[in-house]
């Protein structure tokens, strides 16, 4: 026993390895695009083979590993080490990633949803160190959620909890990805509101301009514009942060946290565009004996963030049966 665990962070655009300490020490990392081939067997030779020159290059190999944890895409089915359906990855239903690791590598292999992961991250290292009882956002193409309750990560039924996203803003409301109507994603998440922008944005607005034709605007072109002032783009920003202080107020009221993260979308509009007016608009709407302990923050932990995450899931990911 080495003490010394291999963090996997699986995204759809990037994937990134850590090797780290039970202390939360990182030794060594390594980042590259995921590329996805559209076969999951070629997609995890690639991701071996990554592990291996990580290994290699910090001079260890995996017979010295205590552990590899994997953050995947969700849905999945972590007790069982399944990825189920992930949108980001091409061809990837149903594949027994940690079993896949456990036969190449050779060592036990934990998994954690990404959400989760990273809520363990930021409540280990970052924006939600120290507290009891916290919640994550991601806030970045989707929405996924993490729920840290008393003092440790919340799963649910089969590790399904923390599916923040999908909580209605507005019931009957706008469609989600997900197939329902009016979540929180519908409103916030990084894919509709790019969608929103290309149907929507005035051709004379800021944000069409910026974006050389509104059919090419981005989240990152409503936050610049927003910033010079732009009618539309403040309007748009508006919507934005009210629908997000609705879903903040229904986790606040049913977790009671002591801090909110919001991850990236947020972390770049930052206070004036958005967490000012989210956490206005959430303290008008809670009790009091709730508002006065609950911070709203964005992610501490930045470009950290898949390493760390990736480190959570290889230390307190949920050991998968048989892998
Ligand atoms: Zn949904």
């Amino acid at each position: 026993m080495t003490g010394i665990v291999l963090g996997i962070d699986l995204g759809g655009s990037k994937l990134a390895l850590a090797l780290g300490t039970p202390e939360g020490r990182v030794l060594a990392r390594s980042r590259r695009p995921t590329e996805p081939s559209g076969d999951p067997k070629q997609d995890i030779a690639r991701i071996v083979e990554s592990a291996r020159a990580l290994l290699a290059e910090a001079g260890t190999s995996a017979e010295q590993l205590d552990a590899v944890g994997i953050s995947v895409p969700g849905p999945a089915d972590v007790l069982s080490g399944r990825v189920l359906d992930a949108a980001n990855l091409p061809g990837w239903r149903d594949v027994p990633i940690a079993a896949e690791l456990r036969a190449a590598l050779g060592c036990p292999v934990r998994m954690e949803n990404d959400a989760n992961a990273a809520v363990l991250a930021e409540w280990r290292y970052g924006a939600a160190a120290g507290c009891r009882n916290a919640v994550y956002l991601t806030m970045s193409t989707g929405v996924g959620g993490g729920i840290v309750v008393d003092g440790r990560l919340y799963r649910g039924q089969a590790g399904h909890a923390g599916e923040l996203g999908h909580v209605p803003v507005e019931w009957g409301g706008e469609r989600c990805a997900c197939g329902q109507q009016g979540c929180l994603e519908a409103y916030v998440g990084g894919r509709s509101l790019t969608a929103r922008l290309r149907e929507c944005a005035p051709p004379s607005s800021l944000v069409a301009e910026l974006a050389g034709g509104r059919e090419r605007a981005t989240p990152e072109h409503l936050l610049a514009a927003a910033r010079e002032g732009d009618a539309f783009a403040m309007e748009e920003m508006a919507r934005f942060n009210h629908y997000l202080a609705r879903g903040i107020v229904m986790l606040a009221f049913s977790l009671a946290p002591e801090v909110v993260v919001l991850g990236t979308i947020v972390s770049a509009a930052g206070e004036a565009l958005c967490l000012g007016p989210v956490r206005e608009q959430v303290q008008q709407r809670l009790w009091p004996a709730i508002a006065r302990s609950l911070r709203i923050e964005p992610s501490a932990l930045g470009d950290e963030l898949p390493y760390r995450a990736a480190l959570c899931a290889a230390l307190e990911g949920e050991p998968v049966e048989d892998a």
